[in-house]
C-alpha cells in the first residue's frame, strides 16, 4: 500500500476569539495551535489510523515543536520534516467576520514553512509512498514545487495515486506560475476535493455538470464536492453520484473542517471503505473539528468519530 504523503506548509495558528473586521481590536487571541492545511490533512489521516507522513519544514523553536509533537502523537511519520536552523516556524493569524467569512494573515514565504527541499529523508519517503496529497496553498510556496513534482513522479511510476484539494486562499499568491502548476496537477489527479467555486475554477468551465464532465475527461476518477453545512457529494467517473448530509453541530471554528474531511475521506478510501462510508467519516471529521477552536484540535480518532456518528444528528437534506 505505502503511506500517504502530504507536502507543504506547516504553521502555527493564532485565532482571534471575537468576530470583527480585520485585526484591529482583535484581542483576545488564542494559540499557538498546530496548523497549515497540509499538516491538518495529514494529522487527520494519521489520527484515523492511516499510514501517513509529512514533508515540510519548521524552525528550531517552540512553534515547530508544537507541530512535531502533535503529528507524532497522531501517528504521523515526521522524518520528512526538516528543522531549519535559520528561519522561524511559519504562522497564520485568523479572524472571523460577523458573516462567518475569514481573514488570514500568513507568514509563510519568509519562514521555515517555505524553505525545504530534496533531502535523503524525503527521498526515502518518496521511495515507499503509495499516495500523494497536495493542497493548492502549497503551490504558492517556493520550496514545495520541486519536491512535489519529484515525489509525484515516483509515486505515479509505482502505480500510486494523487489527490488534490484546490484550497484557494485569497491571501496567497495566485500568479501565472502557481496557476499553471495547479492546472497541471488537476490533469494528474485521481481524486479532487474542491469546495464551492473551486470545482468550476479547476475545470475552467462554468456550471457544475459541465465542470464535472470536463474534469472526468481529464482523467480524474473521483470528485468530492465539499458543501460546508450542506454536507458533501461524491461524483464518480462512471456517472454515479452519492450525497451525504452534514452533521448538526455548534460550529465555533470552521478552519480545518475541509482538511479534516479530506484526511478522513482519503484514508477511509485507501483502507478500502466504500464511498458512502468514507463520506460519513469525512463529514463527521469536518463537523467535529468545527466544534473546537483551533484548526486541528477536533481531528478525530476512529473511535471518536464512531462515537460522534452514533450520537450526532444528521441535517435533513
Ligand atoms: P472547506 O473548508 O474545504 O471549504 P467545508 O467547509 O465544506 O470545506 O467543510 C468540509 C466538510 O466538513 C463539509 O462537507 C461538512 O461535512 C463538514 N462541515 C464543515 N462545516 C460544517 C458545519 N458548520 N456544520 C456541519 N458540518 C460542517
Amino acid at each position: 500500500l505505502g503511506p500517504t504523503l502530504c507536502i507543504g506548509e506547516i504553521l502555527v495558528e493564532i485565532v482571534a476569539t471575537m468576530p470583527g473586521e480585520g485585526f484591529r481590536n482583535a484581542l483576545p487571541l488564542i494559540g499557538p495551535f498546530p496548523s497549515g492545511a497540509p499538516a491538518i490533512f495529514i494529522d487527520q489521516c494519521g489520527r484515523i489510523g492511516g499510514q501517513a507522513a509529512m514533508i515540510g519544514a519548521v524552525g528550531r523553536d517552540d512553534f515547530g515543536q508544537v507541530n512535531i509533537d502533535r503529528l507524532v502523537r497522531d501517528g504521523v511519520d515526521v522524518s520528512g520534516i526538516a528543522i531549519d536552523p535559520d528561519y522561524p516556524t511559519g504562522s497564520a493569524f485568523v479572524r472571523y467576520r460577523e458573516d462567518g467569512s475569514r481573514d488570514f494573515v500568513f507568514n509563510i514565504e519568509r519562514s521555515a514553512a517555505a524553505r525545504f527541499g530534496w533531502t535523503p529523508a524525503v527521498a526515502a519517503l518518496a521511495a515507499r509512498a503509495g499516495h500523494l496529497h497536495v493542497m493548492g496553498s502549497a503551490l504558492s510556496i517556493s520550496g514545495a514545487w520541486e519536491v512535489i513534482r519529484q515525489v509525484l513522479a515516483q509515486v505515479k511510476a509505482r502505480g500510486g495515486t494523487l489527490s488534490l484539494d484546490p484550497n484557494l486562499r485569497k491571501e496567497l499568491t495566485q500568479d501565472v506560475e502557481t496557476r499553471e502548476r495547479f492546472l497541471w496537477l488537476v490533469g494528474q489527479a485521481d481524486l479532487l476535493l474542491p469546495s464551492g467555486e473551486e470545482l468550476e475554477d479547476a475545470a475552467g468551465v462554468a456550471g457544475e455538470e459541465a465542470a464535472l464532465a470536463a474534469l472526468f475527461a481529464r482523467g480524474i476518477k473521483e470528485i468530492v464536492l465539499k458543501r460546508g453545512e450542506a454536507g458533501a457529494s461524491c461524483f464518480l467517473s462512471d456517472g454515479r453520484r452519492i450525497d451525504a448530509p452534514s452533521f448538526v453541530v455548534d460550529a465555533v471554528d470552521p478552519t480545518g473542517a475541509g482538511d479534516c474531511f479530506g484526511g478522513a475521506y482519503l484514508t477511509c478510501r485507501r483502507l478500502g471503505q466504500p464511498v458512502e462510508s468514507a463520506l460519513d467519516y469525512g463529514c463527521a471529521a469536518g463537523a467535529r473539528n468545527a466544534t473546537l477552536r483551533g484548526p486541528m484540535e477536533g481531528a478525530g480518532t476512529r473511535e471518536e468519530l464512531d462515537a460522534f456518528i452514533a450520537t450526532t444528528q444528521r441535517r435533513a437534506s
